[in-house]
């Protein structure tokens, strides 16, 4: 799992919105390495993750922890990791905002989190390990509250988890992801209605409502339920993991997002070698990087019982 949001994360980081720049997806696309992103403001290096590995990692130190699953709690992890492991690829909004604080709860202080963007959903897979599906969506609502507390934003953070469990158990049950996800998201109508639409898309549909509702070109937008429904298309349509990866980063736009969520999903129960040798080889190793993140797996293994983390 946890691999697998990171080298989604990765691997999409070297093509989020590239498009804005200018520049073709599809003549850039390059599935044997690691691009680093081509604007050099992005200061993104070949095969480092971003921000939404790094708040996994956040969620996934206090489910391993003994304190309670609360923002308070949850907003102290999220600095801490920031601040041990100044990454780049968080909007420079909120860059600027994690270097302006020490402690969360100057997080919870000073953030007013009344954004539907995708903050929330891009790490909630790590809550797919909490088995009691009450607690599970009562996890997945405090991490969406803590930045992004908007119906969209809570929705897509429950969908993320209840999607990720799914993987982790039993998706042989389920031929459609949409079938097992909708009936929990029916107090959200238009998240709900969204992903209905969703639903009935094919490998060969217009896949214009994925994506930028006034130019398509760009992509999937940073939306929560627009990312949400990309995830949900891409895990409805592709089994194989290399296709899963592939195919989330050709939807453009914030590819490194949807292609961590998917990844992180998809490979709950598969083995990674399933993709191309370079996306574990060349995944970026500094203190947080592979090594790490395979002993925070082993970890939640311990704790939770489950394989392939
Ligand atoms: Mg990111």
């Amino acid at each position: 799992m946890l691999l697998g949001i990171a080298i989604g994360d990765a691997y999409g980081a070297g093509y989020e919105f590239i498009e804005k720049n200018g520049l073709s997806l599809r003549n850039e696309f390059n599935f044997t390495k690691y691009q680093s992103h081509p604007n050099p403001k992005h200061n993104h290096q070949s095969g480092m993750y971003t921000d939404d590995t790094q708040m996994s990692i956040g969620v996934c130190e206090l489910l391993l922890s003994d304190k309670e699953f609360n923002s308070q709690n949850l907003a102290d992890n999220f600095v801490n990791c920031y601040k041990r492991d100044q990454i780049v690829g968080y909007s420079s909004r909120f860059q600027d905002f994690l270097d302006s604080i020490n402690s969360g709860s100057e997080m919870l202080e000073r953030l007013n989190p009344s954004s539907k963007r995708n903050g929330a959903a891009m790490r909630s897979v790590p809550l797919g390990l909490i088995e009691d599906k009450k607690m599970l969506m009562d996890y997945a609502t405090v991490n969406a509250k803590l930045t992004h507390n908007t119906p969209q934003a809570i929705a897509s953070s429950i969908s993320v988890a209840l999607l990720s469990n799914l993987y982790l158990n039993d998706k042989e049950s389920y031929i459609n992801v949409f079938d097992y996800v909708l009936p929990f998201v029916q107090d959200f109508p238009i998240f709900h209605s969204y992903l209905q639409e969703v639903s009935k898309l094919t490998k060969d549909s217009d896949l214009s409502i994925l994506l930028n509702k006034d130019n398509p070109k760009l992509g999937v937008p940073c939306n929560a339920m627009k990312t949400t429904g990309a995830v949900m298309y891409i895990l409805n349509n592709y089994q194989v993991l290399s296709d899963v990866l592939k195919e989330s980063v050709l939807l453009g736009g914030d590819t490194d997002s949807v292609a961590s969520i998917s990844l992180g999903i998809a490979a709950m129960n598969l083995s990674l070698e399933e993709l191309p040798e370079f996306c574990l080889q060349d995944l970026t190793n500094h203190k947080f990087g592979k090594e790490y993140l395979i002993e925070l797996g082993r970890k939640l293994d311990g704790k939770f019982g489950m394989l392939n983390l």
